[in-house]
């Protein structure tokens, strides 16, 4: 790929030395060969990039005797414990910790129920991640925090959440204050479109699209290698476009937005309409009453699946990604979706499109937190990286780190 063919050090060469690192943190200790066998890269771009790792002091060279005999192979293994960097994710009335390790592992977590809209809520938020940081034996390198809303700049943090009750809520400024350390701040499904690139199957992708569907509908997209993020950090804001003007009622004051229709209490709306569910009744019994094959619940699904695949599909057309990566809380009925989403992109999308990989992520409760732990543990390897006035002092950690182990 081209990409890979490019001198370290113009735009794709970070991203090729997180595409190694999360090689070796994926499948353990690997010759400098397999490297370059696996990630379709030269010899020479493997020597240099590992080179620089080693020189970082995450990746180290090990010897390991071959079975067969013979002279002993070197192998390069990951430097896991070089650092780790603890992820946050704030929802309105929760929130999820997660400590990682260099390699994507994840050593602990930990949910808490919360009040966003309390007016002590960033006090407390303080209070959890400062009591969560004393745990964990390698050096942090910082703080990723994520949130349903727009941030215009990570490293400044602040933040714009309806959701949440916040405008312009400096969030990052108090965190780094209260914790001293260095604080990411972003927009979840962007921090779970960094994840996916350097852990996940956004792995070797340089054009990717992250869709996510549950509370509300989010869309991040990595283009050459890079988030893009638009004047405002407001790229992929797709959940509040218009698809029926003087529509349903949205959260956000608008009328007719795309979210008002394909949201979790939209999707309950409908149910309730079509007589499947009673007036109490959420998602849960929707899915539950799909799961017994009643049509009506699935065809709210299906109707929703619809909508999304319409609204996409132009987006998708202009960016030609390698691929789209379903995720978030809604893919537990995704089964419900699928037929449907696919059917209407194969009729929206330009023919050469039509065998667009759709993927469908795994999903539990830390993933949105370990995407806002990905901020930080992206940020030495990927200039591209919205990490600005914080990434030398992430970097300045990860050498400290490195340098304590000698
Ligand atoms: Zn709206």
């Amino acid at each position: 790929m081209l990409v890979h063919m490019q001198d370290d050090d113009v735009a794709g060469g970070d991203l090729t030395r997180m595409d190694v690192l999360a090689f070796l943190g994926r499948q353990g200790p690997a010759s400098r060969a397999t490297v370059a066998r696996e990630l379709d890269l030269s010899p020479a771009t493997v020597s240099q990039v590992t080179r620089r790792l080693i020189h970082q002091g995450v990746v180290e060279p090990l010897y390991f005797a071959p079975s067969e005999g013979g002279r002993p192979g070197q192998l390069l293994g990951l430097v896991g414990d070089a650092g780790r960097a603890v992820g946050a994710k704030v929802a309105a009335d929760h929130v999820v910790l997660v400590d990682v390790r260099l390699d994507g592992q994840v050593m602990a977590t930990h949910a808490e129920e919360f009040d966003a809209t309390a007016e002590s809520a960033v006090d407390k938020l303080l209070a959890l991640l400062s009591s969560f940081l004393q745990r964990g034996e390698s050096r942090l390198l910082g703080v990723g925090v994520c949130v349903p809303g727009v941030v215009r700049r990570p490293d400044i943090g602040d933040v714009d959440a309806e959701v949440l009750g916040w405008a312009g809520m400096p969030l990052g400024g108090h965190l780094r204050k209260g914790l001293g350390v260095p604080v990411l701040v972003e927009n979840d499904v962007k921090a779970l479109a960094v994840a996916e690139r350097i852990f996940g199957r956004g792995r070797g992708r340089p054009n990717l699209v992250v869709l996510t569907v549950g509370r509300g509908v989010g869309f991040a997209s990595v283009c050459n290698d890079a988030l893009q993020r638009g004047s405002d950090g407001g790229a992929g804001e797709i959940a509040h476009v218009v698809v029926s003007p003087n529509g349903r009622e949205c959260a956000c004051g608008q009328r007719g937005c795309l979210e008002a229709y394909i949201g979790t209490e939209a999707l309950a709306d409908a149910g309730r309409t079509s007589g499947v569910l009673k007036s109490g009744d959420g998602l849960d019994q929707l899915r539950a009453s799909a799961d017994r094959g009643e049509p009506r619940a699935r065809e709210v699904f299906a109707r929703a699946a619809q909508r999304l695949a319409q609204a996409v599909a132009p987006v998708l057309a202009a960016l030609n990604p390698d691929a789209v990566l379903v995720s978030g809380e809604g893919v537990a009925s995704w089964q419900y979706w699928d037929t449907s989403f696919r059917n209407t992109l194969a009729h929206r999308l330009p023919h050469w499109m039509r065998h667009l990989p759709i993927e469908v992520d795994d999903w539990d409760d830390t993933s949105w937190a370990r995407g806002a732990a990905a901020l930080v543990l992206a940020t030495p390897f990927d200039r591209n990286a919205a990490a600005g006035e914080q990434r030398p002092q992430v970097l300045a950690r990860l050498h400290s780190s490195s340098n304590k182990r000698h």
